[in-house]
């Protein structure tokens, strides 16, 4: 890489923005050029904008930066961009992404484009080849940039531990999550709303992952995405958890794998941004757990800097085929370390 790409971020004062710039620090290919976000923020030096709540502390050079408006006009009078990561609320990021994609390459986090027919959604290890969406996008739509989105970080998790399943053939998934609050943004959740408490119920949750997972798992034509037809339900749940969503998994398979088989598969899984050796690629995708007690959020979610997904208690099920539990850090492999890493595959392939 010749000289570092400039990137803009909006929702920059948010819990993914706030990953966003905690990831970007010594990052290798990019670097932080301007911070968007609302008209609360607009103006102000970002350490006064926002109330940091990174386990590292704000890089001082950071927060001497002022926050700029959200809309192309500002983001390009603050400073000379190549690309731009969305951290923006999900009903507010469909307009605004669009505008800047015209220009720009646009790598968001929120939901508003991830159905699009020529948007593609991207787990860099699972369906690469999504990202020939781009070429299609750009000519239907007559644009400079392009949106490319990472899909919901509940789906992330999951979709990346039933990618090694699908050579056993994948025909039932049904999954019950536990999601902590930073998933929620910040402030997020009341604190009495879930003190002593889980809170069975996030808004388009489950309807997020249930057509997620199956766009991301189904096959490109060079056209278009034909989804995967394996059937998924998902009942979704916010737990007194800060970082690191836990799921358990049922899985019915058409064979009938051993549980070393399936550990076996979990083990090997490798994808693209390991054979490329991407900045944020993790060297295991997915970390094996053989304690009975494991994967815990607390003291599993840090795995591969947060990169890998973690699955464990690994067993054969009497109604499905196998069942796990699998853990994410939902703000870093659900969330910015996603953005990063789809961001980083389309430099690698030429696209951004
Ligand atoms: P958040 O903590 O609530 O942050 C929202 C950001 O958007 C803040 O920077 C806020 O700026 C900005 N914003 C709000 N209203 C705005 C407006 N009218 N104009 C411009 N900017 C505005 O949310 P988050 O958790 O970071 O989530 C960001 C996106 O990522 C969402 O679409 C979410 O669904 C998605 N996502 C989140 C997670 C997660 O684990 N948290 C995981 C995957 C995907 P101010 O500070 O100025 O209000």
């Amino acid at each position: 890489m010749s000289s570092k790409r400039k990137v803009a971020i909006l929702g920059a004062t948010g819990a993914v923005g706030q990953r966003f710039i905690q990831l970007l620090q010594g990052h290798p290919w990019f670097c932080v050029e301007v911070l968007a976000a609302s008209e609360r923020s607009a103006g102000k030096k970002y350490k006064d904008a926002c109330n940091w709540t990174m386990e590292s502390n704000l890089p001082p050079e950071i927060g001497e930066m002022t926050v700029t408006d959200t809309n192309v006009e500002a983001v390009e009078k603050a400073g000379n961009v190549d690309l731009v990561f969305s951290a923006l609320p999900g009903d507010l990021a469909g307009p605004v992404e669009t505008e800047f994609a015209k220009a720009y390459p646009v790598f968001s986090k929120a939901s508003a484009h991830r159905m699009d027919k020529d948007v593609p959604l991207i787990i860099p290890e699972v369906n690469p080849d999504h990202l020939a969406l781009i070429p299609v996008q750009r000519k239907l739509r007559d644009w400079k940039g392009f949106i490319s989105t990472d899909p919901n970080c509940s789906t992330i998790q999951l979709v990346i531990s039933l990618k090694p399943l699908m050579g056993f053939g994948l025909s039932q998934v049904v999954v019950s999550t536990m999601q902590a609050l930073s998933g929620a943004g910040y402030p997020g959740v009341p604190s009495l709303d879930i003190i002593d408490n889980v809170i069975p119920y996030i808004s388009k949750e489950e309807e997020k992952l249930e057509a997620e997972a199956l766009k991301l798992l189904g096959s490109f034509n060079g056209k278009e995405v034909r989804n995967a037809s394996f059937k998924l339900s998902a009942s979704c749940n916010r737990v007194n958890v800060k970082d690191g969503h836990l799921e358990s998994v049922f899985v019915k398979l058409d064979s009938n794998p051993s549980v070393e088989e399936v550990e076996e598969a979990f083990r090997r899984f490798q994808g693209e941004p390991q054979r490329l050796k991407l900045p944020s690629a993790p060297e295991h995708p997915i970390v094996v757990k053989k304690e009975q007690n494991r994967p815990q959020p607390r003291y599993d979610r840090d795995e591969g800097k947060g990169m890998s997904i973690v699955v464990g208690r690994i067993r054969k099920d009497p109604i499905m085929t196998v069942k796990y539990m699998c853990l994410g850090h939902n703000t870093i492999r659900g969330a910015a370390g996603a953005g990063l890493l789809s961001a980083e595959l389309a430099v690698a392939k030429g696209l951004a």
